[in-house]
């Protein structure tokens, strides 16, 4: 890889706790000035010092001390680009070590790969929550929340309630038929609703019901013990579930609700163009693929195409996985800079002399830990084991899970907890894709997979299992630019280009989400409906 501007690449032994892997770096970071050092952070602080006062670029090989380092930089007036890159628990703490160099050069250069910040939804919730319940956990728990919140204690089918001596906020009865929104906007349609009668005594009476009241909400408070309100309820910003008979889960719940009052920002995960949608046209449904997929009904038909409700979207990228036309494209990172990230880490690798790369996909919450974890207490990873960290291993679309295979990667692999947060049903179609083209251009069987482990060496003995397949010969070099779609029609490209035994066709199954169409020109009557629609 050369670099695009100069750099100072400080590479850290961490108190010779492993391997000083600056050779390597050198071979794979070509153009950056390389220091390899053992104690950084401590004893060697100063060199770090004097990078940081030089002005150019910096890639420090540690995540652990970024805090310290980014201290040093704003003390030091350091505007340049500073990024991290952990190649300790992901290569140099591995009985591999000796051997991880190039793993160590391809995880710097992509760490410098940039990634422009998504953009942001803004949630604000002023603190008014509707505690749902039952019984008398519903009441005690709006009582907790009343001195911080503006409190309605709404509960179905009551028996046996004691009236409050005081009436410090509304207890109401209903039963909720229907909820929407998010933190912030809760909209909630509650049958049998009624209002306390003042005189009750012994116990809580109401008056008169009625059905369709509409309640609005920024938090709600479920410890009804009933069905969700939402689906993947554990998704939905604002939506804190309990079991009403388990009082430490309640504990934590009323804790939760009390925490959610200001502004919430969270990335907006889908970038969405309605003009590339093929959702529906002269009324005839024509796509559905991300409304079968997405977990949070964040996703409605909205005419010709869908619209996606960022405010209540999860991101987990199922649905711009599965999008055949790049209308739903995601966007931490957008593919065009998670592609440039994996290319920049293949190159590097292949040019410090890494051989049979595996690009092993993890996401932060429970891929890293699990990594972290094989390190500190087992074998670490193998020194081809190239890990990448997504966001969610679900947004991974075709084509970033072949376009590795066109750079030379000989396996690539999506770590998966064995309860994932997530429904792996949109990538285990794109993995079944990716090998289906994998397997036709001669790349090997199975290329592509998914591990699924919540235990390091569960993990250890997955990647042992994996034999590497036919890399290519001649691996591809290109560039990725654009949108999703024409990113994967080049990766399409390259793949083929670079194939050990190309094909010119590849049959792919019913219902696959992309492919070509024979028309049949002699019945052609050039009506155009089929180009106007
Ligand atoms: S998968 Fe893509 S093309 Fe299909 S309906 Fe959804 S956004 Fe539209
Ligand atoms: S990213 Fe996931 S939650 Fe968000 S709209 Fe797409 S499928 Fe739904």
């Amino acid at each position: 890889m050369s670099l695009d501007k100069p750099r100072t690449v400080l590479v850290c032994s961490c108190e010779r706790s492993m391997p000083r892997f600056g050779a390597s770096v050198v071979r794979g970071c070509k153009g950056a000035r390389v220091e390899a050092g053992d104690q950084f952070c401590g004893a060697e602080l100063d060199r770090v010092r004097s990078a940081l006062s030089g002005g150019e670029a910096v890639t420090i090989s540690c995540t652990q001390q970024a805090p310290l380092f980014g201290d040093l930089a704003e003390e030091l007036g350091f505007a340049g680009d500073l990024v991290f890159a952990n190649i300790r628990e992901t290569g140099g703490w591995s009985q591999d070590a000796a051997a991880a160099g190039p793993k160590a050069a391809a995880l710097l250069a992509m760490a410098a790969e940039p990634a422009s910040p998504p953009a942001l939804v803004t949630l604000s919730s002023n603190g008014v929550v509707l505690v749902y319940g039952c019984d008398a956990t519903a009441i005690d728990a709006g009582r907790q929340l009343a001195e911080k919140l503006d409190v309605t204690v709404l509960l179905s089918r009551p028996r046996d309630i004691a009236p409050h001596r005081v009436w410090d906020f509304p207890v109401m009865q209903g039963t909720i038929r229907q909820a929407r929104g998010h933190l912030g906007a809760f909209e909630l349609t509650v049958d049998d609703f009624a209002a306390p009668n003042p005189s009750s005594r012994d116990r809580l009476g109401f008056g008169i019901s009625r059905n369709g009241a509409v309640s609005n909400a920024d938090i709600i408070l479920d410890l009804s013990g009933g069905v969700p309100l939402f689906p993947a309820h554990e998704l939905r910003d604002g939506y804190v579930k309990a079991d009403p008979g388990d009082r430490a889960s309640v504990a934590v719940a009323i804790a939760r609700a009390a925490d959610l009052v200001g502004e919430f920002d969270k990335p907006r995960f889908i970038d969405f163009s309605a003009d590339l949608c093929a959702h529906s046209r002269s009324r005839i449904t024509g796509c559905t693929r991300c409304l079968d997929l997405c977990p949070t009904g964040a996703i409605a038909p909205a005419g010709d195409h869908v619209a996606i409700d960022a405010e209540v979207c999860a991101g987990c990228g199922s649905c711009a996985a599965a999008c055949p036309t790049g209308a739903a494209a995601y966007a931490v990172p957008d593919a065009e800079s998670l592609l440039r990230r994996l290319r920049t880490l293949l190159v590097t690798y292949r040019e410090a002399g890494g051989l049979d790369a595996i690009v092993l996909f993890h996401d932060l919450g429970h891929g890293e830990p699990l990594i972290d974890a094989l390190a500190r207490f087992g074998a670490g990873l193998p020194a081809n084991v190239l890990p990448v960290a997504v966001n969610e291993i679900t947004q991974l679309g075709v084509e970033a899970w072949t376009a590795p295979v066109a750079w030379g990667a000989c396996a690539v692999r999506a770590l998966s907890s064995a309860k994932p947060r997530h429904e792996l049903t949109g990538i285990a179609a794109n993995v079944a894709i990716a090998n289906l083209l994998s397997r036709s251009l001669g790349y090997g069987a199975e290329v592509c997979g998914l591990i699924e482990a919540d235990d390091p060496d569960i993990l250890a003995s997955a990647l042992d299992l994996i034999t590497p397949d036919v890399a290519s010969r001649r691996p591809a070099a290109f560039l990725p630019l654009g949108k999703k779609r024409s990113l994967l029609t080049s990766t399409m490209l390259e793949l083929h280009r670079a194939a050990p035994t190309p094909v010119d066709r590849v049959a792919l199954p019913a219902a696959a989400p992309f492919g070509g169409l024979d028309v049949n020109v002699d019945g052609c009557t050039l009506c155009l409906s089929c180009v106007s629609a």
